[in-house]
């Protein structure tokens, strides 16, 4: 079943559809292990950018998935993952039976099982694999894979996914994935809100910044996302990374999800208030490192290093 490349070896074939910030450099690494890839994106520049790079030109989301049988979604939210999978010249109207689609965006768990439903009545199976490790963990195929759905679906794209992501867990049906996603999202966002306002307090009662994370690093206030993100604020570095108008749309998720399960979710609602109001500041842009500001400016003073 599978094409030959030129020099008479199987190559598997998939489509690839959002060539974003993310997108591009999975897409990349599934060239280099060998995939032969027909990509698609609105944005022909993106999509001129794949082909030159030895991809096979998609006309749209429905010709991507009349030619493959696995189908990797890479988009922004629900809306755009139900318009490229349900619309009019989508995935669902191309996708053979059989076929399966894995969705890597990061969208409201509660559409990812809607969709499944749409795609199962057609006989099209799904996975539901939202990523974490930002645009450097797609560069380098070190993404941490959250995968919900059928475990022989699972199975069948294990391989594949391998290749993008160094960690790579099913964490159950389908939906689950983006509901551990959002997990994920809320201790990022509380976590980094929650190093401004101590770090301000701390820059502000004079002492070094630099030596209030050296200090207390190793302990059990220590986090990744400390570690990541206080030396870019201490630098003043802000440019995404990820931006606060991706978490903005993860945490308006995560609260849409809580209310249909009954969840009280006290604090991811007050940041998320926080990350509108950088918003509205024209901070939408910067990397969610820039959270920190918010308290800076509340308290009149910067995470900075006296040296
Ligand atoms: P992005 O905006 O850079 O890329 C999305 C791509 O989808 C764009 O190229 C856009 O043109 C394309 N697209 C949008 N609508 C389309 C349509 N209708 N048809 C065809 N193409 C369409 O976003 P990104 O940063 O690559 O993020 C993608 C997803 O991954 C998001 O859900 C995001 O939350 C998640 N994510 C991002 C990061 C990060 O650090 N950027 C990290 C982890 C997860």
């Amino acid at each position: 079943m599978d094409p030959l490349n030129e020099g008479g070896i199987a190559v598997k074939k998939v489509g690839f559809i959002g060539l974003g910030v993310m997108g591009l450099p999975m897409c990349r690494n599934l060239m280099k292990a060998g995939y032969s890839v027909v990509a698609f994106d609105c944005r022909p520049e993106a999509l001129d950018k794949i082909v030159g790079e030895g991809a096979q030109r998609g006309a749209s989301a429905k010709d991507v998935a009349s030619r493959t049988e696995v189908i990797i979604t890479m988009l922004p939210d629900s809306p755009q993952v139900r318009e490229v999978i349900l619309g009019p010249s989508g995935v669902l109207e191309g996708a053979r039976p059989g076929s399966i689609i894995v969705d890597m965006s990061s969208i409201a768990p509660g559409t990812s099982k809607e969709v499944a439903q749409e795609a199962r009545k057609r006989g099209v199976r799904m996975l539901d694999a939202p990523v974490s490790g930002g645009q450097p963990g797609a560069v380098a195929g070190t993404l941490s894979i959250m995968v919900g759905g059928d475990e022989d679906d699972f199975n069948e794209c294990y391989d594949l996914l391998k290749v993008m992501g160094s960690s790579v867990v099913r964490v159950g049906e389908i939906g689950a994935g983006n509901t551990v996603k959002l997990c994920n999202q809320i201790i990022v966002a509380l976590n980094i809100a929650a190093l401004g306002e101590a770090f301000v307090l701390g820059t502000k009662a004079g002492v070094d910044p630099n030596v209030i994370f050296a200090a207390i690093r190793g302990g059990l206030a220590g986090s990744a996302v400390m570690n990541a993100k206080v030396p870019l604020v201490v630098e003043r570095k802000f440019d995404p990374g990820f931006r606060i108008d991706l978490h903005i749309k993860d945490l308006a998720n995560a609260l849409e999800t809580a209310k249909a399960l009954d969840v009280p979710l006290l604090f991811t609602a007050l940041v998320a208030q926080v990350l509108q109001a950088l918003r509205v500041q024209g901070k939408g842009g910067l990397d969610h490192g820039a959270i920190m500001t918010f308290f800076e400016d509340m308290a009149g003073v910067e995470i900075r290093s006296k040296q």
